[in-house]
C-alpha cells in the first residue's frame, strides 16, 4: 500500500518523501507545481501533477493507486499574504481540505497526517506552548489551518478518518545530502533571505520591527529542522497504524531565537558579516513562538536530532551556497 502525498513537491513535502522513501515507503505524490518544484520531486515516488481541489484528480488516484493513508501539506503558508488575500487562503487550503477529505471518504481511505501551524494559537497565552492552550489566530493562515484541524475532528466522528496533525513551528534547513532544499517565490521566510546577503543576491536583511516585548525587541522563534519534522510524519503514520486514536502535536526545539540571533548565527556559519536594516512589523506577526514538544516526545517517540541553530542554519547554507537560484524553475 502506497502513502499518497499532497505538496510532495514543497519544501516539508519533498522532505518528507525524502524520509518516507528511505524508510521503504512506496509513495504517491499530487502537487500542483504553483509552489512545488519539478525538481524537488522523488524519482522514487509515482507524481501526479494536479490540484487538490480537483475531485476527479483525486479519485483517480485512490482508484489507480492502493492508497493507504495521506500526508497533506498541500496549503498556502504566507502569514503576511494571508492578511491581505484571506479569501486565497480559505479557498485553497479550507476548501481544498473539503475535496480532499470527501474524496477520502468515498474512497475508503481512513488515515491522515495533516501539516499544520504554531500560527493556530495567535498571540500565545504562556510559554512554551502545549496543544491545550488557547487558539486564538491573528491571521487568515493561522485560521485556515485551525478550521482544516476542525474538519478533520468532525469527519473523524463521523465517517472514522483517524488524523494526526503536527503543529510545526518555524521549519528551516535542508537534508544534509544538498538534494533537496528551501526555495520560495517569493521568498518571504527569515533563513534563505538572511543567507541572500553573503550569496550576494540581496544588499541586507531588513529586520521587520524592534519594538517587540521580547529582550531584544525583535520576535522569538522556535526553529526546527525540516528532516525532524519530516520524521515526526512518519512516527505519526507508525501511531496512526498502530490505531492511535486521532491527535495533535506541536513540533519544535523548545527554544527561542530572536531576528538578531538568528543573523549573528547566520554570521558565524557563512563566516561573513551580514547587513541589516530595521523595518516596521509585518503584519500578523506574533512577538514570540516556542513550542512544548513534550506530547510528541511521549506519543510518538520523537526526538529531534537537530537541536543547535548553527547547524540547522548550516544546513541551509549548503543547499543555498550549492543552488544560488534554488531549483531554476
Ligand atoms: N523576518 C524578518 N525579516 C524578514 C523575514 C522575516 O525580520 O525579511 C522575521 C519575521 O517577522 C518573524 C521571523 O523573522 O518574526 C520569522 O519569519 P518567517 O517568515 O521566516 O516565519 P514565520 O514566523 O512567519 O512562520
Amino acid at each position: 500500500m502506497a502513502i499518497l502525498v499532497c505538496g510532495g513537491a514543497g519544501y516539508i513535502g519533498s522532505h518528507a518523501v525524502y524520509q518516507l522513501v528511505k524508510a521503504g515507503e512506496e509513495v504517491v505524490i499530487i502537487d500542483n507545481l504553483q509552489h512545488g518544484h519539478r525538481g524537488a520531486i522523488n524519482p522514487a515516488a509515482k507524481f501526479y501533477q494536479g490540484d487538490i481541489r480537483d475531485a476527479k484528480i483525486l479519485d483517480q488516484i485512490f482508484t489507480e493507486n492502493k492508497i493507504e493513508a495521506v500526508i497533506h501539506f498541500a496549503a498556502y503558508i504566507e502569514a503576511g499574504e494571508s492578511v491581505e488575500k484571506p479569501l486565497k487562503y480559505f479557498n485553497n487550503n479550507v476548501y481544498g481540505m473539503q475535496i480532499l477529505l470527501e474524496s477520502m471518504v468515498r474512497n475508503g481511505v481512513d488515515k491522515i497526517v495533516f501539516s499544520s501551524t504554531a500560527a493556530t494559537y495567535g498571540e500565545p497565552e504562556k510559554f512554551p506552548i502545549e496543544e491545550n492552550d488557547r487558539k486564538q489566530p491573528i491571521n487568515p493562515y493561522g485560521e485556515s489551518k485551525l478550521i482544516m484541524e476542525k474538519m478533520m475532528k468532525w469527519v473523524s466522528r463521523a465517517n472514522g478518518v483517524r488524523f494526526v496533525s503536527l503543529r510545526y513551528f518555524n521549519a528551516a534547513g535542508a537534508v544534509e545530502d544538498g538534494s533537496i532544499g528551501e526555495d520560495h517565490h517569493p521568498e518571504t521566510h527569515l533563513i534563505p533571505l538572511i543567507l541572500q546577503v553573503p550569496l550576494g543576491k540581496r544588499d541586507h536583511i531588513t529586520i521587520f520591527g524592534e519594538d517587540y516585548p521580547t529582550p531584544d525587541g525583535t520576535c522569538l522563534r522556535d526553529y526546527i529542522h525540516v528532516i525532524d519534522l519530516a520524521d515526526a510524519h512518519i512516527l505519526a503514520l507508525k501511531y496512526l497504524r498502530e490505531g492511535g486514536a486521532s491527535n495533535v502535536f506541536n513540533l519544535g526545539n523548545g527554544q527561542g531565537f530572536s531576528v538578531k540571533e538568528m543573523i549573528i548565527a547566520a554570521e558565524k556559519v557563512t563566516g561573513q558579516k551580514i547587513k541589516t536594516e530595521m523595518g516596521t512589523r509585518r503584519a500578523g506577526d506574533p512577538a514570540q513562538l516556542i513550542a512544548s514538544s513534550d506530547k510528541a516526545r511521549k506519543i510518538l517517540g520523537w526526538t529531534p536530532q537537530f537541536a543547535d541553530v548553527e547547524k540547522i542554519i548550516s544546513t541551509a547554507w549548503t543547499w543555498h551556497k550549492n543552488h544560488p537560484n534554488g531549483y531554476g524553475d
